[in-house]
């Protein structure tokens, strides 16, 4: 499909589009990136994405245009394309310099790519899926939307491999999140989320579950949540951008609760489905 991309001010074929072999994404992974959803043309959630982008930003000490400016490209992005679904790609690194150094010279200007690409948006309870539990092997600043992803990608490979879809990390002795996204419990009716840290990536879908949670009057707790502990769970989901609200009904070989799609995930599964249609004004 021919898609047209954003590279450093320009709009270009996708094929056309190329950084030079000096550009610290490409020898360090020094940058980060951003995925925003949009659903029949509008973007969701847009200025809470733009937002954790810059405190990525702010946290590797990258200097680049800010909210307004992508607001902008997105915009842009969307009438040069032919996608009513999809996500929005935005990858920001730190630049490109005459040689290879661990340290940044300071006239660097970064490197600003945004690209589209297919959504398939669910609008029904998706069928559940099945996790395995895993040591988290990643870095201690998971906080921080960084394109240096070879842990997240050993493990969803991992996991991939002994086919199931997610890898559910542990981290001394307590569940973190996903390889790409948060989790969540429910025992006894209450909803449990790893609390922010540096050790989970905060998500746009994880703060907005919760709100929703809230709406619908369930207790909400951003408590760790111990593995030892997973045994009692009733309902176990997984969100993030594109897998939006997912039930999972099987750890390993452990069953969750009855095997099917609990309740409260269920509820929720539909306030997310009735927040994309308002932004969609779908009635
Ligand atoms: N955790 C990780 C490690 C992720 O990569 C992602 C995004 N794919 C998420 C959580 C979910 O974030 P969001 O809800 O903002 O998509």
């Amino acid at each position: 499909m021919h898609s047209t991309v954003f590279l450093n001010g320009e709009w270009l074929a996708a094929a056309a589009a190329k950084v030079s072999v000096y550009d610290r994404g490409f020898l360090f992974a020094d940058g980060i990136y951003e995925v925003v959803p949009v659903y029949q043309r509008r973007p969701f959630l847009m200025a809470d994405h733009l937002a954790r982008m810059e405190r990525s930003l702010a946290a590797l000490n990258i200097t680049a245009p800010g909210a307004d400016y992508w607001q902008a490209v997105i915009t842009e992005l969307l009438a040069r394309n032919q996608l009513d679904d999809a996500l929005v790609y935005i990858q920001i690194t730190r630049g490109a310099e005459a040689n290879r150094s661990h340290i940044p010279t300071s006239a660097m200007s970064a490197t600003l790519f945004a690209s589209l690409s297919p959504l398939n948006v669910h609008w029904h309870q998706p069928a559940p899926l099945a996790v395995t539990l895993l040591d988290d092997i990643r870095w201690l600043r998971c906080d921080i939307k960084s394109i240096s992803l070879l842990g997240n990608i050993m493990l969803k490979q991992q996991a991939h491999n002994s086919g199931f879809a997610e890898p559910l990390l542990q981290r001394d002795g307590y569940i973190t999140e996903g390889a790409s996204c948060n989790f969540f419990a429910v025992r006894d009716g209450v909803v449990y989320t790893a609390p922010k840290s540096h050790l989970i990536l905060p998500g746009i879908t994880r703060d907005h579950t919760l709100e929703l949670a809230r709406e619908l009057g369930l207790e909400v707790r951003e408590e760790a949540f111990a593995v030892a502990d997973l045994a009692q769970l009733d309902e176990l989901f997984l969100t993030s951008s594109s897998r939006e609200v997912q039930p999972i009904d099987r750890i390993d070989a452990m069953i969750i609760g009855n095997g099917e799609c609990g309740p409260v995930t269920a509820q929720l599964v539909a306030a997310y489905h009735a927040s994309k249609r308002k932004l969609c004004e779908i009635s």
